[in-house]
């Protein structure tokens, strides 16, 4: 299902990252495993000291737990539980596990927060953007405008109670992309602790959470430079979850322009506000989801929505070169990024 490699990642591939280890950070690390799952690098970094045995059965639970989890929720796998709601869109309610309830009701709180920058059945125009590299698509706007009729979170009907989920709409269909790995993350961060492990990083490819310390210290984490290689600012991090989204992740360029995967949905097209959203937060599944919805709202609605939750930070990147930040995060930032 997928392979487990021992970590063996190169600064420059750590760099291709939105959110990259302190390099120090991943060579003090005890154990350290790698698996190529929900479509990204999934990477756990153990720094306690446990015998080796434990770690190898840790480690693959760890990783049984993410396949599982994306085997219920992709919206790419067709026998998953979302794939099967999205077939019955518009004709069946669809029985599901608890979990999927849970992760698609958080997603709509986090839609209901965002008035809709967030929306799960952004998935509804699936098949009209591609962002391959080697194949990317751009839509019709006639097609797009057509298909942004089904995307519309209040369209999405949740029990519960019975467990079930309905899509209204035939057509409509929902997409956890930007909170299923979140929710991963929290998973494997929760089965580790239930296992006595108190100090370890589980890096969804630069999604993480960071537990405790390594041997010598905090965990370090750096937000990359969105345009250039190389770290635009490190800090030290502990018993929280940092996420980003950026505009740098997955893109293809016409000309001038850049085409990338966090879409507004009142056009259909990318979101233009922001270059690059970091957010912290006690838990990566709402870290995850409101990561985009910043991304959509942009610097200014975005701040004004997390000063207002408890508990979590933002870091934007603002496309004309400015940062901005939550008046709760005690870091020394830079004020600017340089756009070019
Ligand atoms: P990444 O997956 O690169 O960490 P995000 O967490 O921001 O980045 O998720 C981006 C993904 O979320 C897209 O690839 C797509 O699957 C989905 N998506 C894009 N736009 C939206 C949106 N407005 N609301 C919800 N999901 C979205
Ligand atoms: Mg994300």
């Amino acid at each position: 299902m997928y392979r487990m490699n021992q970590y063996a990642a190169s600064a420059s591939s750590l760099i291709a990252l939105s959110l990259v280890l302190g390099l120090s950070s991943v060579s003090l690390a005890k154990i350290s495993r790698q698996a190529h799952l929900m479509g990204t690098a999934f990477t756990i970094i153990i720094s306690d000291d446990i015998p080796e045995s434990q770690s190898v059965q840790i480690m693959g639970q760890a990783f049984a737990e993410v396949a599982r989890i994306e085997s219920l929720m992709s919206e790419w796998l067709p026998d998953s539980e979302i794939s099967l709601v999205n077939r019955n869109a518009g004709r069946l309610v669809t029985k599901v596990s608890a979990e999927t309830v849970a992760v698609v009701s958080s997603a709509l709180t986090v839609s209901r927060m965002s008035k809709g920058a967030f929306d799960p059945s952004w998935a509804s125009l699936r098949g009209l953007w591609s962002f391959k590299l080697d194949k990317p698509k751009l839509p019709k706007r006639s097609e797009l405008l057509t298909r942004l009729k089904s995307v519309d979170y209040q369209k999405i009907r949740v029990s519960k109670k019975d467990r079930t989920i309905y899509l209204t709409e035939p057509g409509m269909a929902l997409g956890l992309g930007a909170i299923a790995k979140g929710y991963a993350i929290d998973r494997v961060k929760a089965l580790l602790r239930d296992q006595g492990i108190e100090n370890f990083i589980v890096d969804g490819g630069g999604d993480l959470y960071a537990s405790g310390q390594k041997i010598d210290g905090p965990w370090t984490v750096g937000i990359r430079h969105p345009r250039q290689a190389g770290l635009l600012m490190e800090f030290p991090i502990q018993d929280r979850a940092i996420v980003t989204s950026g505009d740098y992740e997955r893109f293809f360029m016409l000309g001038a322009r850049r085409y990338h995967h966090i879409i507004d949905l009142k056009t259909g097209m990318p979101a233009e506000r922001s270059v690059s959203v970091t957010i912290l937060a006690d838990d990566a599944v709402f870290a995850d989801s409101i990561a985009t919805a910043v991304f959509v709202l942009g610097p200014v609605d975005g701040l004004q929505l997390i000063e207002k939750l408890p508990g979590v930070d933002a870091i934007i990147l603002a496309p004309d070169g400015r940062i901005y930040h939550s008046t709760s995060l005690k870091l020394n930032l830079p004020d600017r990024w340089s756009p070019i």
